[in-house]
């Protein structure tokens, strides 16, 4: 107890800057934003958010990138260019959250109280988690859409690709965007095709998942493409080693591996697969801060913020929300997602400020366009528990170029003209 106080006493110490704020919005991406400039055209003041970059990113569109279709500076914009006007920018990095206090500590010492929090951080990418790849990313054939910087080295790799084997990995754990690991792939396929390399070369979907996709209806449609390109899919398959000298990569069997669960005392058998280009998918969690927080879900390792999966408020500190890419909810980690998450979450957050139960109920609502070619897309749209959800008046349960013109344009446009601004 006394050396608790003592490192209490030290903390607070070490404080440069008191801070308070109404509401504290912490992570300004996706989320973060279109809550801010909800809550600010509700009339509500004093919203700040917690934000270090410099940069807002359009993450939705690397897949494009990757596959050279889009400009990727066409993927970022100024940070303060977006924070919607009346919301106070804190450029900082939360560090620790202390929700019984009601302050957030950041990593340039400030200590900042709130009435009511909003936790949007995003997620964190666990690169570290798979054995030499982060020696190897950017180089060797080895690529991600996941990161800004690398997403233009995956065209690269894919225009110098003469044949051999394309390699696309999967992890077991959540994911944003969980059909963003086969849309490059597609992509791939289709490039391969224009370039007249097909035959020579093997597309293989190294996976941790158990089938293509969860949604029937979206699975339906995504077996015949996956037969259309000569896929050979790989489940139950995690990638943990890469060696880019070699071009090698090194996958475990998953506990869902029938070899496993026929014996599951028996070490995992490993795989090498040999690759001439490698599209990696990296395990994901929650931002370490938030693992390490009271917010934590102590149900998983993966620390993401455990909230009501109906009304978004935290299950134990009811002056707590969360969203998107770090929070609990059992969706599909989506910009979609987010789009009808806001709303619900501003909704209840007034709610409870005046007093009341938090009533509106968020239904698990997500989306992924998948691209299946250039020139093809389709929608996927589902609710909680994989229920297919289909909300436009199309057949949406087939590739469509209308659909991919939506995903190229459309989309983009919606994202920074209407939902960052509190519009959509
Ligand atoms: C390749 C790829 C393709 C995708 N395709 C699609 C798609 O087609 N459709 C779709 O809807 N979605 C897609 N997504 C997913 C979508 O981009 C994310 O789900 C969405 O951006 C999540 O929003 P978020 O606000 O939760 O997290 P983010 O937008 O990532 O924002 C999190 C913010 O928190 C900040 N932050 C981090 N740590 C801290 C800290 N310690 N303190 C304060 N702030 C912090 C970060 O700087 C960041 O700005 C894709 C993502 C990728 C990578």
């Amino acid at each position: 107890m006394i050396v608790r106080e003592e490192k209490a006493i030290t903390v607070r110490s070490q404080v440069k800057e008191r801070l308070h704020h109404k509401i504290l919005i912490v992570g300004g991406g996706t989320a973060g934003l279109t809550v801010a400039a909800q809550l600010r055209r509700k009339g509500v003041e004093d919203v700040a958010v917690l934000e270090p970059s410099e940069k807002h990113y359009y993450q939705a569109a690397w897949t494009l990138v990757g596959a050279g279709t889009y400009n990727p500076q066409a993927s970022v914009r100024p940070q303060e260019n977006l924070i919607p006007r009346g919301v106070r920018w804190i450029q900082d990095y939360a560090q620790e959250i202390d929700p019984e206090r009601q302050v957030v500590r950041t990593q340039n010492s400030r200590e900042i109280g709130f009435d009511y929090l909003v936790v949007a951080a995003g997620i964190q990418l666990d690169w570290h988690k798979i054995e030499g790849l982060e020696e190897t990313l950017g180089q060797n054939g080895v690529s991600s859409n996941y990161r800004f910087d690398l997403a233009p080295k995956t065209w690269s790799f894919l225009q110098q690709l003469k044949g051999g084997v394309a390699l696309f990995s999967a992890p077991s754990t959540p994911i944003k965007c969980g059909g963003a690991p086969q849309k490059i792939m597609y992509l791939a396929a289709d490039h391969a095709r224009r370039k007249g390399i097909s035959k020579d070369t093997q597309i293989i979907f190294g996976s941790a998942g158990t089938i293509i996709f969860g949604v029937p209806e979206i699975k339906a449609v995504l077996d015949q493409v996956v037969e259309r390109y000569g896929i050979q899919t790989q489940f139950h398959h995690e990638l943990v080693a890469v060696d880019g000298l070699k071009k090698e990569a090194t996958y475990e069997y998953t506990v869902n591996h029938p070899e496993v669960k026929a014996n599951p005392s028996a070490p995992r058998p490993r795989v090498t697969i040999p690759f001439d280009f490698l599209h990696v998918v990296p395990p994901q969690s929650a931002p370490d801060f938030l693992k390490q927080s009271p917010l934590a879900d102590p149900s998983t390792p993966l620390g993401w913020v455990q909230v009501d999966k109906h009304t978004l408020q935290h299950v134990r500190f009811p002056n707590v929300f969360s969203l998107g890419d770090a929070s609990s909810l059992p969706t599909s980690k989506t910009g979609a997602a987010i789009r009808k998450q806001a709303p619900v979450l501003v909704t209840n957050l007034l709610d409870v400020m005046k007093g009341q139960e938090p009533k509106k109920q968020y239904n698990g609502y997500t989306s992924c366009p998948l691209v299946t070619a250039y020139g093809k897309m389709f929608l996927a749209e589902f609710l909680y528990d994989n229920v297919w959800h289909p909300t436009l008046p199309l057949n949406t349960q087939k590739e469509r170029y209308d659909m991919w013109l939506l995903k190229k344009h459309g989309l983009p446009f919606m994202y920074w003209n209407l939902m960052l601004k509190g519009l959509a």
